[in-house]
This record gives structure tokens, C-alpha cells and sequence, in this order.
């Protein structure tokens, strides 16, 4: 066990029956990134049963909160869902991850373009003050196919905003596009459409992309990193990672099987 911690849960909600978020203890020595994921799991028949989690907590909070899938067949999720206060989780001690600001090359506007539990990393970069730094403007944009699957919309338009610490920077430089595919609401559609469409820029009022200016960091299904992938790299962007920063970077939110 030399590179897991052990870490009591502090609290549990539950967005919908496939959708939950927790926070836990944080043992003093973890150190990450903002953006970072790390393995986290339950202890299985006396083994540790692991997998990637995001961490949607900022790095200088003491505790660390993780939002989570709940698959029904799912060899974690199956028993993850049920925790409780006080239920012990295993957490990793090596979290690592292409989605940090210092893999980009300098811009003036920040995109966050996640889909369901994509948006976890950009939790923890949203409430990273640094980041305001880096960038005039951060663009937040989240996909889910249900209007109740926007989790975290009340913390970034309401909670976020009035921060004692963050809300002055939240307020003048973060911008949040919620959009939904399968109901309808104030904004609908693909992540995917609404950026080769053009509409997402339309609907923000901010210049169609350009090199230049502007950074991305997604986050969501290997569809969806394909297909925005091409897209980027046919005007004019180039991929960053952990050794060369670039103009975008990329990371699954969940593995395929
Ligand atoms: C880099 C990385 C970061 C990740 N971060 C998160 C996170 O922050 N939150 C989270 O819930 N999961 C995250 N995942 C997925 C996570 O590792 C597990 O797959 C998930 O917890 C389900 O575990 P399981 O054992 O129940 O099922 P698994 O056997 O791992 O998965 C079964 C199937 O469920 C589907 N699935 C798994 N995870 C998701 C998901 N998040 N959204 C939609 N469909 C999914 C896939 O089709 C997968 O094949 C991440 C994965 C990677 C590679």
C-alpha cells in the first residue's frame, strides 16, 4: 500500500441515479496539480480496486473531492455509489495528467470544453487563482444529455461568483456555457456542433478561434477528443503535452472497453 493513502469520506451527494460527487480527507504529503487525476478505489476481498479519477478540488484545499459515474455493471462504481461519511476510499499518491495551464503556450482566452464527468479537472482549474493570471478570460463549457446532469451549476453561477477569495476573478473572467443534447434548454447541442458550427463564439459574443489567441483544454469521450482534435489541428493548432506545450491539450474522461 506504500503508494495509496487511505482517506476517511467527509461528505456524499448525489446528482442523479448515474451521477455523485464526494469529498475526502487529504493526507497532508499529497501533492498535485491542478487538472491532475490520480488512481482511487475501495478495497476489494483485502486488494485494492483502482481506477483514474479527476480531482475537483483545487490543490490548496485540504480535503479533495472527486466526481464520479456510477456504472451499474461497473466493477468500482457498482460499490463506489454506495459509500458513506465516514467509509474509507483509497487514494493514489502519484496523480499526473496533461490537462495543466503550464502545457499550454500563453494566450488570452482559456477553453474548458468537457462532456459529463469531463468537467471534473476543470472543477479544480476553475478554482485556481493562477489560472485568472495566465489568461484575460476562461470559457467553461460543459455537455450532458439531461439538464439535471449539469453538475456544479449552482456552484459556478451563484457560489463561485460570491467567493470570498475568488469571486472578484470568477465574476470579470470566467464565463460558463452549460449545454444539453437530449432536453431542451438555454443552450442545446454537441460540444462538437456548437464549435464547428460557430454558434458557441456567436452565443459568447468572443472571436471565432484563432491560434493566436486562443487555448484549449478538453476533456470528455475518445469521440469527442478525435473529432475536436481534427478539427483544431485543421486550423492551425498544435497538441501540447507533459515535455512540449501547445496550444491544446487532451485527456479521456473515461476508457473505453
Ligand atoms: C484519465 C482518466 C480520468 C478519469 N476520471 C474520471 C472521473 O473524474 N470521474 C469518473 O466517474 N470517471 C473517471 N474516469 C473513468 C474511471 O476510471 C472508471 O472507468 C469509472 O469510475 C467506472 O469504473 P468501473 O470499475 O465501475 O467501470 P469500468 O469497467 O471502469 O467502466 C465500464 C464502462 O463504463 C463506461 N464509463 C466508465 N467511466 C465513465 C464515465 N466517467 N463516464 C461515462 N461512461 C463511463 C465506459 O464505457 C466503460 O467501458 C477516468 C478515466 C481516465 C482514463
Amino acid at each position: 500500500m506504500s503508494n495509496l493513502n487511505e482517506e476517511r469520506v467527509l461528505s456524499v451527494h448525489h446528482w442523479t441515479d448515474r451521477l455523485f460527487s464526494f469529498t475526502t480527507t487529504r493526507d497532508t504529503s499529497l501533492r498535485f496539480s491542478n487538472g491532475h487525476f490520480t488512481m482511487i478505489g475501495l478495497k476489494v476481498d483485502g486488494k485494492p480496486l483502482l481506477r483514474a479519477y479527476s480531482i475537483c478540488s483545487a490543490n490548496y484545499e485540504d480535503h479533495l473531492e472527486f466526481l464520479s459515474i456510477k456504472v451499474p455493471e461497473g466493477p468500482l462504481t457498482s460499490r463506489l455509489q454506495h459509500i458513506k461519511v465516514g467509509d474509507t476510499v483509497i487514494v493514489g499518491r502519484k496523480p499526473t495528467g496533461t490537462l495543466v495551464a503550464d502545457y499550454l503556450l500563453p494566450g488570452k482566452r482559456l477553453y474548458l470544453l468537457s462532456t459529463g464527468t469531463g468537467l471534473a479537472p476543470f472543477m479544480s482549474i476553475v478554482r485556481d487563482p493562477e489560472i485568472y493570471d495566465k489568461f484575460e478570460q476562461i470559457i467553461l463549457v460543459h455537455g450532458v444529455r439531461q439538464v439535471d446532469e449539469l453538475a456544479y451549476h449552482d456552484l459556478l453561477v451563484e457560489h463561485l461568483p460570491a467567493h470570498e477569495f475568488l469571486g472578484e476573478l470568477v465574476t470579470s473572467k470566467l464565463r460558463y456555457y452549460p449545454t444539453v443534447t437530449r432536453e431542451s434548454y438555454r443552450n442545446t447541442g454537441r460540444v462538437t456542433d456548437l464549435i464547428s458550427s460557430g454558434k458557441l463564439f456567436e452565443d459568447l459574443g468572443v472571436p471565432p478561434l484563432n491560434p493566436e489567441e486562443d487555448r484549449m483544454m478538453i476533456c470528455g469521450s475518445a469521440e469527442m477528443l478525435r473529432d475536436l482534435k481534427i478539427m483544431f489541428e485543421e486550423r492551425g493548432f498544435k497538441e501540447g503535452n507533459t515535455s512540449i506545450p501547445g496550444d491544446f491539450v487532451i485527456e479521456r474522461a473515461f476508457a473505453e472497453k
